[in-house]
């Protein structure tokens, strides 16, 4: 036998059975940001490797390790996206969407980071982004975090995540604050680890979010970025604060949380769940005022967040709140004897012109009613249709039950409509 190939470790199929919760959410994502009018935009899967380098930070996890980088044929070295944001703000720069415009957007799909794949971290993973320009104000701020508050509603989700908010100031305040932190971060220098010492001048915030505990360790008495913050970014931050009390929205301030990306200032925040073990950040964003000029357009600010697909539906599946998720059949038809067949196509056809939405499988291959049943009941469909050379002479279909208790019937093929729509009402 020919030896099989797999598919890329990380890079994970979704197969029939896990398609229906995909679907599901999907389908949740499209309602709820069709409820505050943003608009989608699809972007390519591979961009030019400048343009993650120039907006996500050259010295970042992402650009220093995650990336797939390669040069195409023509000798210019492509990535394949590892987030959104910077191909959203490409594609409004190159397109004139951003200048002196409001444009609320959304996309979901495929990135790629190299990462060592565990549960809810995988190579090609998928996200859902909304991204919001034109606004300089906390109103909107706001307005993309209710957003993303009102998918967890719209999951049952609001009691397992929490809303951690942080804010990053003005550029001059973070340069203020870098100054401080380098010196802090000089003088203990011996307790820091590679990574530490290494993005200590190139982006010393990002020690802030270092996992190894004796670098945590030595940040506990480090200037705090909230002593730096101007009073116009002390400003920003008390209305969204307010508005987010005003409507209800709970959140929790970490002055820790600078987040992995170079671009954002002022508003930064994730959703965190303790029900994913490690991997517990559903959905993270922030305000990024300078990436629009930083990739060659006109200054326009901008606000947006990503939300991780797979460990929305892995926290959905853990909690058990997918509900009752669809079968791929409705009826199945079944038949057997001289002629009958056709007249099953036939009447499969009829079925679907006259009900569009109803999904009708036909059996094929023949078979005695034994097996037919049997493929009936695989396929997941609540009705099973028989065509027999009885039926077939007097214009009939019996119709069967396959869940529940109803009795078989025999019915004129005219009132089949009538009877499924009753039948699967519920
Ligand atoms: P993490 O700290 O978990 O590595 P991140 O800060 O790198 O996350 P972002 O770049 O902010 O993540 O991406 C937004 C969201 O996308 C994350 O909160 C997460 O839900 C999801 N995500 C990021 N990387 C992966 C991955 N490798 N596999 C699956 N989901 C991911
Ligand atoms: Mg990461």
């Amino acid at each position: 036998m020919a030896k099989q190939i797999q598919a890329i470790r990380g890079m994970n199929d979704c197969l029939p059975s896990d398609t229906p919760a995909w679907q599901k959410v999907e389908q949740v994502v499209r309602d709820t940001v069709a409820a505050y009018g943003y608009s989608e935009i699809r972007m390519p899967v591979v961009e030019s490797t400048d343009l993650f380098k120039r907006s996500i930070g050259e010295v970042t996890d992402i650009v220093e390790k995650e990336m797939y980088t390669f040069e195409d044929r023509n000798g210019d070295s492509l990535t394949l996206r590892p987030e959104g944001t910077a191909s959203c703000v490409r594609a409004g720069n190159q397109h004139g969407l951003l200048y002196n415009q409001e444009q609320r957007l959304w996309y979901m799909g495929p990135m790629f980071r190299h990462e060592r794949p565990q549960k809810g971290r995988y190579r090609q993973f998928h996200q859902i982004g909304v991204e919001s320009f034109g606004v300089a104000s906390a109103d909107m701020d706001a307005e993309v975090i209710m957003l993303s508050a009102r998918f967890w509603k719209a999951f049952g989700l609001e009691k397992h995540v929490t809303l951690q908010l942080n804010t990053l100031g003005s550029n001059a305040c973070r340069a203020a604050y870098r100054d401080a932190l380098i010196a802090h971060l000089e003088a203990h220098k011996d307790s820091l680890d590679e990574d530490a010492k290494r993005r200590m001048y190139t982006n010393p915030l990002r020690v802030l979010d270092s996992k190894n505990p004796e670098v945590q360790a030595c940040l506990v008495d480090a200037p705090k970025l909230d002593d730096y913050l101007s009073e116009e970014s002390q400003a920003h931050f008390a209305r969204l604060r307010e508005i987010l009390d005003a409507v209800g929205i709970e959140y929790e301030i970490n002055p820790r949380l600078v987040r992995g990306l170079d671009y954002y200032n002022h508003t930064v925040f994730e959703w965190v769940t303790e029900s994913l073990g490690a991997q517990g950040t559903v959905c993270a964003g922030g305000r990024y005022d300078g990436l629009v000029e930083q990739l060659g357009g006109k200054p326009t600010p901008g606000v947006g967040f990503a939300m991780g697909m797979e460990r929305l539906v892995l926290l959905l599946e853990t909690l058990e709140l997918l509900g009752e998720l669809p079968e791929p059949a409705d009826v199945y038809v079944i038949s057997a004897g001289s002629g009958t067949l056709s007249a099953a196509f036939a009447l499969a056809e009829q079925l679907r012109d006259s009900m569009p939405k109803l999904r009708v499988m036909t059996h094929c291959g023949g078979g005695n009613f034994k097996k037919q049943f049997k493929r009936a009941d695989k396929s997941g469909a609540r009705i099973a249709l028989i065509i027999g050379e009885d039926e077939l002479a007097n214009q009939q279909v019996t119709v069967k039950y396959l869940r529940g208790q109803n009795e078989q019937q025999t019915i004129a093929q005219q009132e089949l409509p009538t009877l499924l729509t009753q039948q699967l009402e519920d």
